[in-house]
């Protein structure tokens, strides 16, 4: 959209704010509000300033100075403010107007030009499937209790207190058994419809919504795939709506890998497909799942690199508790067709030559999307030109219940990591993928370990609740 395009959008709407949001090296939005009036020609041309010293991971206090730069394709309207407001995702540059080298959002415009420059084709296409939980209230008990979330067995399921006014009318979702059951078991069809109503009116295409596994209350909004960074912000956009939709039925949704133990917990499958022009590349009749050559180069390149893009993809210590068997999650660094115990798995059903994509299971929420998506094409385009195929590899095909292998069977396949700290040791050895196109940067790759190292030590020196049912009697 021209930014004449925008003024207009502004004046038609009777906006009265104009709202410049940024992502942190967290994947946490930020933002800026200007007076509608105050927002002209100008705005666009120089930009946005802000205190880039007060955002974790961005720069230090002696040099603190950022600029925003609105990307007018980013718009839309804020569907919760009381105060008309158009909202513009940005990028972030330095005083002298480059682009900084830690914004997530300018590495992922990087990891798109090069893929163009690497000539393997013309566009990658994203759709993550992200998962999450709506609670109706947050009370975390510490100390000696027991987690008010933890549901370890059928009895504190049961009396596991969902506010219910009017007694307990049963029609309760039995331990893992939420996936697509009808209302009044599904409590939640007419929440996620609204939020499923705000982000179409806010430019998303939606293609389904559902509830998902877990007891608790699991659901799972999905939307149409698009290019790397318009993917990225339609999911800061979705999870924007998510929460404040929850939140305005009094409600709270959070996308936490694994807020409760013993039950599954909430991924974000990603979906990733090349294409030149109109040709999808990762298509070839009568191959493996009709993959092409390209396509298993790509799944060889994503499994060659997972310990440490791991650590972009699933960068909390909370992420795995998720990477755990038995609640289709992966943990197993193999590929399959249909095989959801499988980090990548190949959708089969009702897939056209356009639509043949694979699907990496591993990332959660908590990613960055535009660094993971980024991070996820350059492990992909590094399989692709170094021909790594992943049956050469000994990554599959494997299209057995890898749950349910023998103990000799399960010491041929690789694992993901077992913690942060794993991950972290696995990309601090493993980057060069990342770095040597300059879509990443080393200063980058060592500050985002540092953060990330920091992070987990403050998890682990933290005493933890189930400590005490280990320890207290000793
Ligand atoms: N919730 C599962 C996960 O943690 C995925 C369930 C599904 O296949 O959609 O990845
Ligand atoms: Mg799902
Ligand atoms: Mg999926």
């Amino acid at each position: 959209m021209s930014v004449q395009n925008v003024l207009k959008l502004i004046k038609d709407n009777n906006i009265e704010w104009v709202d410049f949001r940024f992502v942190d090296l967290l994947g946490r939005a930020h933002h800026i509000s200007l007076p509608a009036a105050e927002v002209d020609e100008a705005t666009f041309e120089n930009g946005v300033a802000f205190d880039g010293s007060s955002i974790t991971g961005f720069r230090g206090i002696e040099e603190s100075d950022m600029v925003m730069m609105p990307d007018t394709e980013s718009v839309f309207i804020d569907p919760f403010t009381a105060h008309p407001t158009l909202n513009i995702m940005c990028n972030i540059h330095t005083p002298d107007g480059e682009r900084y080298d830690r914004d997530p959002r300018s590495i992922a415009q990087k990891a798109e030009e090069y893929l163009q420059k690497s000539g393997v084709g013309t566009a990658a296409y994203f759709a993550p499937e992200s998962e999450f939980f709506i609670f109706d209230d947050v009370r975390f008990e510490t100390g000696i209790n027991k987690s008010y979330f933890e549901v370890d067995s059928e009895e504190a399921f049961w009396n596991t207190a969902r506010k219910e006014e009017g007694g307990n009318l049963g029609f309760k979702v039995r331990q893992k058994g939420g996936y697509v059951p009808v209302q009044p078991v599904d409590t939640q069809q007419d929440i996620r419809s609204e939020m499923c109503r705000l982000l179409m009116e806010s430019g998303l295409r939606i293609e389904r919504h559902h509830h998902e596994v877990a007891t608790a209350g699991q659901g799972e909004i999905n939307f149409r795939f698009d290019t790397l960074t318009k993917t990225a912000d339609n999911l800061m956009k979705y999870k924007y709506i998510v929460h404040n939709t929850a939140r305005q039925y009094g409600k709270v949704a959070t996308f936490m890998p694994k807020p409760l133990f013993g039950d599954n917990g909430s991924g974000m499958h990603v979906h990733q497909s090349i294409f030149n022009g109109d040709t999808p590349l990762f298509y070839e009749k009568g191959g493996y799942a009709n993959l092409s050559d390209l396509a298993m180069y790509y799944i060889g390149g994503i499994l060659h690199h997972a310990p440490a893009l791991i650590a972009i993809t699933n960068p909390s210590t909370n992420s795995f508790k998720r990477l755990v068997p038995g609640y289709e999650a992966p943990v197993n660094l193999v590929f399959s067709k249909g095989n959801r115990s499988a980090a990548i798995r190949i959708p089969v059903a009702a897939v056209t030559p356009k639509g043949c994509r694979i699907e990496f299971r591993t990332p959660d929420s908590t990613a960055n999307p535009y660094l993971a998506f980024a991070a996820m094409l350059l492990a992909g385009l590094d399989g692709i030109k170094n021909k790594l195929d992943p049956r050469a590899l000994g990554y599959g095909p494997f299209d057995k219940n890898i749950y349910e292998l023998s103990d000799a069977e399960k010491a041929e396949i690789r694992s993901v990591p077992g913690t942060l700290d794993e991950a972290l040791d696995a990309l601090e050895a493993d980057h060069a993928f990342l770095t040597e196109s300059g879509v990443f940067s080393e200063d980058f790759i060592k500050n985002y370990i540092e953060l990330k190292r920091a992070e987990a030590k403050s998890v682990s020196i933290r005493i933890h609740p189930h400590e005490y049912s280990l320890y207290f009697d000793c």
